[in-house]
């Protein structure tokens, strides 16, 4: 495999590392193949927000495995969990199924240029929505971690559609789209970032973007890829109270399966094939094992409403984490929202890309080792969220102080 991997963020060769390989996990903790116990703080970039082989979300696998694993076919699982998330996010008045974030935010993007007959798209650079052709453009994640910001295979007619604007400048934004003017089809942002590191966006720069979508007549894609059921039931959307026309989600629904959707707007929606001429499609889209996983940790998600909890553990951490660095004159900056939070070397917490470019890729290589060798599961790069889960309890929170604590002394 290249790189050893199967998606390039998990090799550890910006951290000067190897990455590790799991055999199993259970609650907060991975288990490696020599036996060696992390406290993990990636969760599978999401799903594991009500932490490792819950045991709702297993037995409904379980349950469904005796039923076949595909029919190819409609099943009343799709529309269950289309049900639950268009309860909690209600902009997505109808939804469809995928296998991938890749392919909720590739349909979007059809559908909106479908949708407006326009060709043109903004994004932000350091946002990430999946390896599109379209939309790697200047993207986050892997793409920034190995210093890839513009991938070869993409022809370059296709590139010069998608505009990459700066994230929380508005300005900017303003800037291009009367550049563009009548051909932008769509913006689409991450609410909250997780791809340059942890960045929430701001109210007033997320509210003049619906704003201008609406002045442009474009659509207005929210990638709640990573944020939607993270930050909160609702999503970043809810947070913000801003409605998209379309959504795109990911990660948290599938329950650690693969699993992906978009949704929108009624009138948008039913642009698509077979209803309407915009052509989508999936083999396995609304697998039933996956749909059953998604269901149960949804369900189970919204009676337990862990979000504030959550948002207060990952904040005793870091900021725990913060004093430490400070008493040694080691700049440090740091956010939570939900079951999402972040942190940079740097006096002051990042607001764009550009901002965590300049913070310290030295001291995070070797704090990252230092909480690595301690046995903490941090992201290997800087431009990747943290993600804290709900058996994460108090003695695992007071355990990572102190395994953090000696990591901090060893810089
Ligand atoms: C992870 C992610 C994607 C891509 O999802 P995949 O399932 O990896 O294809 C898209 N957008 C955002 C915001 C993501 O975090």
């Amino acid at each position: 495999m290249p790189g050893g991997v199967n998606s390039p963020v998990r090799a550890f060769k910006n951290v000067d590392g190897k990455p590790v390989f799991f055999k199993s996990a259970k609650g907060p903790t991975l288990i490696d193949e020599d036996d060696n116990q992390y406290i993990d703080f990636i969760g599978s970039w999401g799903p594991m927000i009500l932490g490792h082989s819950n045991p709702v979300v297993l037995n409904a696998i379980k349950a469904q495995l005796e039923l076949g694993t595909s029919y190819g076919a409609p099943t009343s699982l799709e529309s269950e969990l289309a049900k639950i998330i268009k309860s909690q996010v209600p902009s997505m008045e109808k939804i469809r199924m995928v296998n991938s974030g890749t392919e909720a935010t590739m349909s979007c993007i059809r559908l909106a240029r479908g949708f407006t007959g326009k060709n043109k798209i903004i994004k932000f650079t350091g946002c990430y929505h999946g390896h599109v052709d379209s939309l790697l453009v200047k993207a986050g994640s892997g793409v920034s971690t190995f210093g890839l910001p513009d991938s070869p295979g993409i022809p370059k007619e296709l590139a010069a559609l998608t505009y990459s604007c700066h994230y929380n400048d508005i300005e900017s934004v303003i800037e291009i789209a009367n550049e563009i003017g009548d051909d932008l089809a769509a913006i689409i942002v991450e609410p909250v970032a997780g791809n340059m590191g942890f960045i929430p966006g701001e109210q007033e720069f997320l509210s003049t973007l619906r704003k201008l979508c609406n002045e442009f007549d474009s659509l207005l894609i929210f990638d709640e890829v990573m944020s939607g059921f993270r930050v909160a039931l609702g999503g970043a959307q809810s947070l913000y109270k801003i409605e998209p026309d379309l959504t795109a989600l990911g990660k948290v629904i599938g329950g650690g399966l693969p699993v992906g959707s978009f949704g929108g707007k009624e009138n948008i929606m039913d642009q698509l094939a077979p209803i309407g001429p915009i052509y989508q499609a999936g083999t396995l889209s609304g697998n039933p094992l996956a749909m059953s996983a998604g269901i149960a940790l949804l369900n189970a998600l919204i009676k337990e409403n862990p979000f504030d909890a959550l948002e207060l553990a990952s904040s005793e951490i870091m900021l725990h984490t913060k004093n430490l660095m400070n008493d040694k004159g080691i700049p440090f900056s740091t956010s939570s929202i939900g079951g999402m939070f972040g942190f940079f070397l740097s006096e002051n917490f990042p607001k764009n890309f550009q901002d965590v470019l300049e913070t310290d890729d030295a001291m995070f290589k070797k704090f990252f080792n230092a909480s690595l060798n301690q046995g903490i599961y941090f992201a290997p790069s800087k431009f990747e969220a943290g993600f804290i889960s709900s058996t994460h309890d108090q003695a695992i929170i007071d355990q990572t102080k102190s395994k953090i604590e000696k990591a901090i002394k060893e810089l």
